[in-house]
């Protein structure tokens, strides 16, 4: 097993490489391998109940932090809960905004513009000059598990930050309640942000929100990101098209539009070894997709990567075959955020073990 330490740095990411070390030496190909850091626990995702998010969002909650829970609080979930404190400080800042508009602009006011905003995938040096500029001057930021702590610092001493993320089996807020959100806050002429984690239009449901709010009569404008493919693919030091080893690309989701646990609807057309895969969500999903992309004709040592809080101080990185990769995830317990690659430019990574340059099945052709 190797090691490699990503040491933040106030002004840019620095990657210690050290001795790797093979943890379950094969005596054919030695490369299913972990990376891991060191100094840095605790999550730079904001979490649903992690301190941070309810430092930031104490302008909701201010007074009711100290005070002991409704005698009733255990007849309701969590979320009915959190609803119910955040619903009055809502309305009340809905009043605010509506009262600074009609004392403002002659009385005429106007409606707010809604902008949806990729944050990339967690490194706030990632963001796009555009999308600082927004955050800035946003009076109001919906944001979710996706968007890093770094990126929330950013934000503006003024503006109101609300959590709306989603993490598997809780909504903080569901799709509806977000929409109605945004469209509120927008009626009443505030900038509103919606941040989302990567490119809002790469698995993100921006295009549900854009589609709800233009309905509505309200300008949506969005601002990209960079996709956590290629914030992390530039991490591994992988090309994800390559001349001669990967003449396209696809991004596939492991989970099923209803929910579901059956990925493989895709799995059929995508086992092409001139192509290469990102799987995203795909953690619970990964066996199932590799026995059916293994049947499907993709050899078993395909190069395969997983990446855990990809471009954080907190990022893990497994290599391996194909055929060895869900197992290496599931004993090192990577957790969601997680991105999956499948592919020979996999191989193409300063990562990839030397040793297997030497191994004909995972010879990359000159080019
Ligand atoms: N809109 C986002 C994707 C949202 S779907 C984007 O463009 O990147 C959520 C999935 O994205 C996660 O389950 C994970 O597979 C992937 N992902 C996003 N950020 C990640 C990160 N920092 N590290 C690893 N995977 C990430």
């Amino acid at each position: 097993m190797a090691l490699i330490t990503k040491l933040p740095s106030s002004s840019s990411t620095i990657t210690q490489f050290k001795t790797p070390q093979i943890s379950n030496p094969n005596p054919k190909f030695s490369n299913s391998i972990q990376f891991t850091k060191t100094s840095c626990s605790a999550s730079p995702f904001t979490e649903k109940h992690s301190i941070e998010r309810y430092q930031r969002d104490k302008w909701v909650f201010k007074n009711e932090l100290n005070q002991n829970p409704p005698e009733n609080q255990s007849i309701f979930s969590t979320r009915d809960y959190e609803i119910a404190l955040q619903l009055p400080e809502l309305k009340n800042l809905l009043r605010v905004l509506r009262e600074k508009r009609e004392k403002g602009g002659n009385g005429e006011g106007g409606i707010g513009n809604v902008f949806l905003v990729g944050t990339g995938p967690g490194d706030p040096d990632l963001l796009t000059l555009k999308a600082l500029k927004v955050i800035q001057k946003a009076d109001l930021l919906l944001y979710d598990r996706l968007v890093s702590n770094d990126v929330l610092d950013l934000v503006g001493p003024d503006a109101r930050l609300l959590y709306v993320g989603k993490t598997a089996g809780y909504h903080s807020r569901t799709q509806e309640e977000i929409h109605e959100l945004l469209l509120s806050f927008a009626e009443v002429g505030a900038n509103v942000v919606r941040l989302k984690g990567g490119d809002p239009l790469v698995f993100g449901r921006g295009g549900e929100e854009m589609d709800f709010l233009q309905q509505k009569g309200i300008q949506v404008k969005v601002i990209p990101g960079i996709t956590a493919a290629s914030g992390i693919a530039a991490e591994l030091g992988v090309p994800l098209t390559h001349r001669g080893v990967a003449n396209s690309v696809r991004f596939l989701t492991g989970h099923s539009r209803k929910g579901g646990a059956d990925p493989l609807f895709v799995a059929g057309n995508a086992a092409d070894p001139d192509s290469t895969l990102v799987v995203y969500m795909g953690l619970s999903t990964l066996p199932a997709l590799v026995v059916k992309l293994i049947q499907h004709g993709l050899p078993s040592d395909t190069p395969a990567a997983a990446v855990e809080r990809g471009t954080t101080p907190q990022q893990r990185i497994v290599l391996a075959e194909l055929k060895d990769l869900a197992d290496k995830i599931t004993s090192e317990q990577f957790v969601s955020p997680t991105l999956i690659f499948i592919g020979k430019v996999v191989a193409l990574s300063p990562l990839w073990p030397q040793s297997c340059t030497n191994e004909s099945s995972c010879l990359i052709p000159q080019v």
